[in-house]
């Protein structure tokens, strides 16, 4: 009785996992087809990644639901031990963990690769060879967003770089880009978050290593960031007390932390 039940919901669930992969396909294929044909208007593209977006929530509460509205009472009615119950619920709860983190990995993939279609773009449009206004010599168009000077290698000239249209356009693509480069940290991050959520009883330890993993997040954040948008370099501290001030006001109502006396690694 309990197999035939453990057969239909594995069977739900691969076809679920099934509908996700091929939503996202649809979305990294399409999304830059989209840029393109817009002639680089980010707002068709927007519409369709919002709409994609929706679709894979849509999956993520079906799961949810079936579980809950279905596929549990079936097990009770099947008289399944309480140990088959909660490995199969951890099965959904697996799955629909995986729908997030690639659901995010892909948008972010998605618009970071916009970013750069925005630069090669606004290169190509530049039409000239970016050389040293004394010298002649051609120098390297940095990876940014903004006006900034660059230096000749040869003569030691500042030459002043304006991105230009497409490149302002790109900006856009800050955030994904910053979250791109800031991934591994975002998954440490889920993890130490997740472990402090599963935690009985929580303890300071759980809080600490939650902290450490959300600051050396948004300093691989603000980093990436830098490198896009030089001007922000000298704001890097203050943005990151700000990024992490959510975080300690939270930190303020956990028993813990409080008990502990506060212990910020950011002050
Ligand atoms: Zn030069």
């Amino acid at each position: 009785m309990t197999t035939a039940v453990v057969n239909r919901w594995d069977g739900f669930l691969a076809q679920m996992r099934e509908r996700f992969v091929q939503i996202m396909g649809e979305a990294r294929e399409g999304c830059p087809m989209l840029l393109q044909q817009s002639n680089f208007d980010p707002l068709p593209m927007g519409n369709a990644w919002s709409a994609i977006e929706l679709r894979a929530k849509q999956l993520e509460s079906k799961l949810d639901d079936t579980w809950n509205d279905q596929v549990e009472p079936t097990f009770e009615q099947a008289g399944a031990p309480p140990d088959v119950l909660a490995r199969e619920r951890a099965k959904g709860e697996t799955l629909r963990d995986w729908f997030e983190v690639e659901r995010e990995r892909t948008r972010i993939q998605i618009w970071s690769n916009a970013g750069r279609a925005f630069y090669q773009r606004a290169r190509a449009e530049l039409g000239r060879p970016f050389a040293c206004v004394r010298c002649g010599a051609p120098l390297e168009i940095p990876f940014t967003y903004r006006a900034l000077n660059v230096p000749c290698p040869h003569c030691r000239t500042m030459n002043g770089f304006e991105p230009g249209t497409y490149m302002r356009m790109g900006e856009t693509c800050v955030h994904p880009l910053s979250e791109e480069a800031a991934w591994p940290a975002w998954l440490a991050m889920r993890q130490a978050e997740k472990a402090w959520r599963a935690a009985r009883p929580v303890t300071i330890h759980h809080l600490k290593a939650w902290e450490r993993a959300q600051i050396d997040y948004w300093r691989a954040y603000l980093t990436a960031r830098v490198q896009l948008l030089p001007d922000t370099a000298h704001a890097f501290e203050a943005d990151l007390r700000g990024k992490m001030r959510a975080f300690y006001d939270q930190m303020d109502r956990e028993g813990p932390w409080v008990q502990a006396g506060r212990p910020r690694d950011l002050v």
